[in-house]
């Protein structure tokens, strides 16, 4: 099988595309071939390293992908041979407190797909099957790939994390990548008002296009945090989803009404911030931190993925030996939602 790989840290010239042994499934595993897989920030992250990150070279990145089952292990129940599937990206150990708990994304050997392990980034996967979801005949690969990290992401940081009910008022700080986009959809969903901040008209066309009540374009509005906060008649919004981090996270702060929570999803643009912690306890603040979401919860939100209700936003489709110009892409920030990959 072909498989896009990397022998080293670096840009995306580190990338390169070339024949691998199929892998083999072991026992209670699904090999899948995979139709469709998307490109996310932390494949970037992963590719470029951190420190402390150590990988076995050569690392396949991936994090999403969606195909056809072709193979089943001993012991598997759920599939079978010709299902249509999308892959769960959170690879946890089934045995600690937490998973035992159901809560699969705080598990103590939690690896995320193509972070800590081989990703989807190649022809064939052999995943356990709590892995996997099937999805319908009908509904696209590229779809269900680009919808699962993002959809779910979004999921756990707004609904379990952030508590977002009816009638409450979100600010979403960025309007057109994938966790965003995704974040708008189920906030309004979820039955609230949607402020979104975008750096520019044409990124803020995607929000409108999504339903967001209110567009603040950052590049004629310096404080952006003013314009939300007097959007309220100055009380100041419920909740504030920031995954930017450093440049933005002061601000997120201020555009809080009093008690409002700050969800903090990411931090693309770096993560050494400063805080006034005066406007914390003085605000009665809630910053709370979230990453990816449970099995649970993926079963949750794809079904209504796959019912229409939440769409993805398809940026451009590029194919498997085209990884490293879509690397290009997201690393330039140039993408109008999910960039993906089809593998041919
Ligand atoms: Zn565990």
């Amino acid at each position: 099988m072909r498989a896009v790989h990397f022998h080293q840290h670096g840009g995306p010239e580190v990338l390169e595309y070339h024949e691998f042994p199929e892998p083999q499934h072991g026992p209670a595993e699904v090999l899948v071939r995979l139709e469709a897989v998307s490109l996310n920030r932390v494949d970037l992250f992963t590719r470029n390293g951190w420190p402390g990150l150590k990988l076995d070279f050569p690392h396949v990145p991936g994090a999403d992908g969606a195909g056809r089952v072709v193979e089943l292990g001993e012991g598997v129940t759920q599939f079978a041979v010709g299902d249509r599937v999308v892959v769960y990206p959170n690879l946890s150990c089934g045995e600690c407190e937490a998973c035992v708990a159901g809560l699969d994304n705080l598990c103590r050997h939690w690896r995320l797909l193509g972070g800590h392990a081989w990703g989807t980034f190649r022809e064939y996967i052999a995943l356990p099957e709590g892995n996997l979801l099937k999805m319908p005949e009908g509904f696209a690969a590229v779809e269900a790939a680009a919808a699962a990290l993002v959809y779910l992401t979004a999921w756990h940081s707004l609904i379990t994390r952030g508590n977002l009910r009816p009638g409450e008022v979100v600010l979403i700080v960025g309007a057109s990548g994938g966790v965003n986009t995704a974040s708008i959809q189920i906030a309004k969903l979820a039955g609230a008002t949607v402020y979104v901040v975008g750096s520019d008209r044409k990124k803020l066309s995607i929000a409108a296009r999504l339903g967001a009540d209110l567009l603040i374009d950052r590049s004629e509005e310096g404080d952006w945090s003013k314009t939300a906060y007097l959007a309220q008649g100055r009380r100041g919004v419920d909740v504030v989803v920031d995954n930017v981090g450093a440049p933005t996270m002061a601000l997120s702060l201020r555009a809080a009404r009093k008690g409002g929570r700050i969800l903090t999803v990411g931090d693309t643009a770096g993560s050494a911030i400063e805080l006034d912690s005066g406007l914390i306890f003085g605000k009665h603040l809630t910053i709370i931190g979230s990453t990816m979401g449970t099995r649970g919860e993926f079963t949750t939100v794809m079904k209504l993925v796959f019912q229409g209700k939440l769409k993805p936003v398809l940026d451009r489709q590029f194919t498997l030996a085209q990884a490293a110009e879509a690397s290009d892409r997201m690393e330039a920030g140039e993408q109008l939602g999910k960039i993906t990959l089809t593998v041919d």
